[in-house]
């Protein structure tokens, strides 16, 4: 087993690496930029080094100086969180270039994943239900519209680079192919350095369902059962919840059989999401996270497994401590993620936090780096805080996540808070009843 995991990231994902390493009895390194010198990730840690001024790009996205940290720290392994270098492949090929475990899959799997052609042609050849589309890109418009024709509009064309909603458009018709097409391409070549572009057919009221599967890296593979994270603004998720209220025990043993299939044949390592739309019954694979997701915890209060503790297991060699027919769903739980943002229009709000007081109980888990007199900084994302119930059942969590709500306290920032109160109000938050343009919706009716 490791000795010293460094973890290269920050606020609650850095928090909660730095537990499943306390309890596993492994030392545990916190990088940092000059802006999060105060932050509580480094109180916690064992060790912190500062790796850079507050910029991203030359503190938690430089490669160098994490891996000099790892080295005066005599780190063996590097947990990467979410987001940052989490699916970046060079950084993993430079990691195990230098003798340091990467807690995560290989770089040739984050390759494969990360360009969504790649990952659906591999999906679709592992018996994995895709969205009807193109076969790989399209790179002239006179194909877009052959393709258009034969699959039916409406249709979306999406980057093969893409992520965070970027480099999608929508096409209702034939007339609107041709802006689509171009926009999308040029978005995608401004965003991500690369055109490349494949067509969709657009699902009009999906679901968004992903499956959790794990593998160790040797052929064996299980899965979690799914989340559903349909409640979405601009393509971020805002609420998640296990499991999904549309799904029964069949389907989800049938999904998640194929997904767990689909990542023990090509030898996956670690944890990792299958994420599908999920209309009618049927299921339709978009894309694969190869990382830990921030929605993990409502999977984790389900199945009464430490995910971060697994990840770190299997990237030491060890088997997977969960077998498939151990796997039972107990309960229901919903997380929602607290950012520091005024409403009604999102708007970032960073700055002091004067009071902060978290909720408890049976069934709450709060997962957030914030303390009393803390100073948000601007650079960083804006998520602040995970609020997690969990119930025997899903109104029990409904209950227990509003009597959660009205506990916590955020004094001196503005938070999202202010929309799950609202949404708690909502019949089809209630019972359920929502597809991925529900909140959209809902924030476009003047209250
Ligand atoms: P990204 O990596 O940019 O997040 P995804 O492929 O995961 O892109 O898609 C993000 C979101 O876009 C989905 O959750 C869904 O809301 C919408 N979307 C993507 N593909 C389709 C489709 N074929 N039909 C309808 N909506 C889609």
């Amino acid at each position: 087993m490791f000795k010293k995991i460094l973890i290269a990231n920050r606020g609650e994902i850095a928090l909660r690496v730095i537990r499943a390493c306390r309890e596993m009895g492994i030392a545990s390194v916190a990088v940092h930029s000059t802006a999060d010198a105060n932050s509580m990730h480094v109180r916690m840690a064992d060790e912190a080094i500062c790796i850079g001024p507050p910029s991203s790009t030359h503190s938690y996205l430089s490669v160098p100086s994490i891996i000099s940290a790892c080295e005066i720290s005599g780190a063996d392994a590097i947990h990467p969180g979410y987001g940052f270098l989490s699916e970046n492949a060079e950084f993993v090929q430079v990691v195990e270039d230098h003798g340091i475990a990467f807690i995560g899959p290989s770089a040739e799997h984050i390759r494969m994943m990360g360009d969504k052609i790649t990952a659906k042609d591999t999906m679709k050849a592992l018996g994995v239900p895709c969205v009807p589309g193109s076969e790989g890109g399209v790179a002239h418009l006179q194909t877009a519209q052959t393709v258009a024709d034969d699959i039916g509009y409406p249709v979306i064309i999406k980057a093969t680079a893409g992520g965070g909603g970027r480099g999608m458009k929508l096409a209702r018709n034939a007339a609107e192919l041709e802006t689509a097409f171009r926009t999308a391409r040029a978005e995608a070549k401004a965003a991500f350095g690369n055109d490349e572009v494949y067509i969709e057919k657009y699902l009009g009221t999906p679901r968004h369902i992903e499956v959790q599967v794990f593998g160790d890296g040797r052929g064996n593979a299980v899965h979690l059962g799914e989340r559903d994270c349909s409640l979405q603004r601009r393509h971020q998720k805002v609420l998640e919840e296990a499991p999904g209220p549309e799904i029964d025990a069949e389907t989800r043993a049938r999904i998640g059989e194929t997904c767990a299939k689909a990542v023990a044949d090509i030898g996956y390592r670690g944890a990792g999401t299958i994420e599908f739309l999920f209309e009618n019954g049927e299921f339709f694979f978009i894309e694969m996270n190869t990382r830990l997701q921030v929605e993990h915890p409502v999977t984790e209060a389900i199945f009464g497994v430490d995910l971060v503790r697994e990840q770190i297991r299997v990237a030491a060699g060890l088997p997977l401590s969960i077998a498939q027919d151990d796997l039972k769903v107990n309960g229901h739980a919903i997380e929602v993620r607290i950012n520091a943002e005024k409403l009604p229009n999102f708007t970032p709000c960073p700055g002091r936090v004067n009071t902060y007081h978290a909720p408890g109980g049976l069934g709450v888990r709060m997962d957030s780096a914030l303390y009393s007199g803390y100073t948000i900084p601007p650079y960083y994302d804006s998520l602040i805080a995970k609020l997690i119930v969990h119930g025997r059942d899903r109104p029990e969590a409904l209950a227990r996540l509003h009597r959660a709500l009205g506990e916590l306290i955020i004094d001196g920032v503005d938070t999202s808070v202010p929309l799950f109160h609202a949404l708690l109000n909502e019949p089809a938050v209630l019972t359920g009843d929502y597809n991925i343009h529900w909140l959209e919706k809902f924030l476009e009716t003047p209250a």
